[in-house]
C-alpha cells in the first residue's frame, strides 16, 4: 500500500514537471513570434524579431516557398503604389508593394534608366483573396495536379509578402540574354533585391529559374547572396 502510494506520489511530480516545461516553452514562443507561430508561419532563427506587431528591417529576410506560408490574414505594412511604370493591364492590387521597398525599388528603376535600361512594373503584391481566387480557377480549368504544378497554394507566394514584384521590358519579353533581365541580374543586389529563384536553383527554391522575380533581402543579404552565389534558402540557413 505504501509502495503504491509513493508510485502515485512519483507520477504527479514527473507529470508536473511535464506540465511545467510545456508551459514554459509555450511563454518562450509567445515572447518571440507567437502570433505567427500560431498562424502556422514557421520562422527562421533570424526572423525572430518579425511579428505582425514589429515590423521592422528583419522582415526583409523573411522566408515564403512550397514549405513556409502566410496567413490568410496576413498584409504587408504600407502598401504603397511605388511611382515607376506599370505594363499595361496591371490590376490596381498587383501595382502595390510594401512601403519598406518603395524607396530601394524606385531608385533600382531609376538608376536603370540613367544607363540606358528600362524596367516595367508588371506584378507586385498579391493578397491571399487573389492567390486564391487563381488557384481555384487553375483547379478548375486544368485539375489539381497542372494547378499545383504552375500556381502558389494560397498563402504560399512569396508575393503577399509584398517585398518582391516581377519585372518586365517594353516587349514583355523578359528572359536572359536580353539586356534588361542581364542588367538587373547583375545589379540588383545594389539596392538590397535578389534574383529569388536563379537558374539551376530549383531543388533548393523549389521553382524554376525566373529572371523577372526580384525580392528585397536589405543589401547585406543582397550581397552576400550574390557574391556567394546563393538562394535565400542557403542565406538563411548559413
Ligand atoms: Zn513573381
Amino acid at each position: 500500500m505504501k509502495n503504491r502510494f509513493k508510485n502515485i506520489l512519483v507520477l504527479i511530480i514527473i507529470a508536473c514537471g511535464f506540465w511545467y516545461i510545456i508551459q514554459y516553452e509555450g511563454l518562450r514562443l509567445k515572447g518571440i513570434d507567437f502570433s505567427l507561430k500560431g498562424n502556422k508561419l514557421e520562422l527562421n532563427q533570424k526572423d525572430k524579431l518579425v511579428n505582425k506587431n514589429n515590423i521592422n528591417a528583419n522582415t526583409a529576410l523573411v522566408l515564403v516557398n512550397s514549405e513556409y506560408g502566410l496567413d490568410k490574414n496576413y498584409e504587408p505594412k504600407d502598401l504603397t503604389i511605388p511611382s515607376i511604370s506599370f505594363a499595361s493591364g496591371v490590376n490596381e492590387e498587383e501595382r502595390h508593394v510594401a512601403g519598406i521597398i518603395i524607396k530601394p525599388l524606385e531608385e533600382l528603376v531609376s538608376t536603370a534608366k540613367a544607363e540606358g535600361i528600362i524596367l516595367i512594373g508588371n506584378s507586385g503584391y498579391r493578397s491571399y483573396k487573389s492567390q486564391k481566387n487563381t488557384y481555384s480557377s487553375r483547379v478548375k480549368s486544368e485539375g489539381e495536379k497542372l494547378a499545383d504544378a504552375y500556381v502558389a497554394k494560397p498563402g504560399f507566394s512569396e508575393h503577399q509578402t509584398g517585398l518582391c514584384i516581377d519585372i518586365t521590358n517594353k516587349d514583355r519579353y523578359f528572359v536572359k540574354g536580353t539586356k534588361e533581365a542581364d542588367w538587373l541580374a547583375k545589379n540588383c543586389y545594389r539596392f538590397g533585391f535578389i534574383i529569388r529563384y536563379p537558374y539551376g536553383k530549383k531543388n533548393i527554391t523549389g521553382i524554376e529559374y525566373e529572371p523577372w522575380h526580384i525580392r528585397y533581402v536589405g543589401k547585406e543579404a543582397a550581397k552576400y547572396i550574390y557574391d556567394n552565389k546563393i538562394t535565400l534558402e542557403e542565406y538563411l540557413e548559413k
